[in-house]
């Protein structure tokens, strides 16, 4: 099964052309990192996946249904970004808790699978705290909780660890590689750190410009660089 195909995919806002006919396959299960530097399109294609953004053209499946004009709630993703984008006056709980009531879950499926998130992320102490009671590391794993509880086929992360220091990187990191293995989901992950792409990558896609320069393994983008610019962007010999 493939989690994601992207067919021929293009974006443009106005004269721009922001993506340029990406095509991509995400395999069920699979853990894909978008690199790329500032301004290469990464968040826009993430935001084209997730259908905040419609493509100019082309299509996109999600676990083999076309949702190229499905609203973003209705395509089975989960979304979490750099700035946590939580609710201020809601609790931790209500965090969670909110997208599962606005699609009518029952109360009982709502408290167990919050319940079960926020074991999963060691929350279980902070429910009834406010996002501003918190420090950065748990408003980041309140964003990630609020994403779990939807039971994603795919979950989308948009440069989640950029506003962390470096202690809480590493281990938020550890985190969503552990939350891989344990829910068995497809993760799509943005990051312009190349340790975090190396590290957490089944595949890395390299972006260019709007542009997808190559796709590889890890060890595959290292040892075989397509060009000069992947090769400096891992880190590899040229
Ligand atoms: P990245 O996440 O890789 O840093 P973005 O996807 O945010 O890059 O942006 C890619 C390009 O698209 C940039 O040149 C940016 O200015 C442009 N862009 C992004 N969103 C919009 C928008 N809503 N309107 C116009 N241009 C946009
Ligand atoms: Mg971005």
């Amino acid at each position: 099964m493939t989690a994601l195909q992207l067919t021929n995919v293009c974006k443009s806002f106005g004269p721009v052309e922001v993506l340029k006919d990406i095509n991509l396959t995400v395999e069920d299960g699979e853990f894909v990192v978008f690199v790329g530097p500032s301004g290469c399109g990464k968040s826009t294609l993430l935001r084209v996946i997730s259908g905040l953004e419609d493509a100019t053209a082309g299509e996109i499946s999600i676990g083999g249904q076309t949702v190229t004009t499905t609203p973003p709630a209705k395509r089975g993703i989960a979304m979490v970004f750099q700035s946590y984008a939580l609710y201020p006056h809601l609790s931790v709980r209500e965090n969670m808790a909110l997208a599962l009531k606005q699609e009518r879950q029952p109360k009982e499926e709502i408290a167990a699978r919050v319940a079960e998130a926020s074991r999963m992320l060691s929350l279980e102490d902070y429910l009834d705290r406010r996002p501003s009671e918190l420090s950065g590391g748990q408003r980041q794993r309140v964003a990630i909780g609020r994403a779990v509880v939807r039971e994603p086929k795919l979950f989308l992360f948009d440069e989640p660890l950029s506003n962390l220091d470096a202690a809480l990187r590493m281990n938020t990191r550890l985190e969503i590689a552990r939350l891989h293995r344990q829910l068995s989901a497809s993760m799509i992950y943005v990051t312009h750190d190349q340790i975090e792409a190396m590290t957490l990558a089944d595949k890395i896609v390299v972006l260019r410009d709007g542009r997808i320069e190559q796709v590889g393994t890890p060890m595959e983008l290292y040892n075989n660089p397509a060009n000069r610019f992947v090769a400096e962007f891992i880190g590899a010999p040229a």
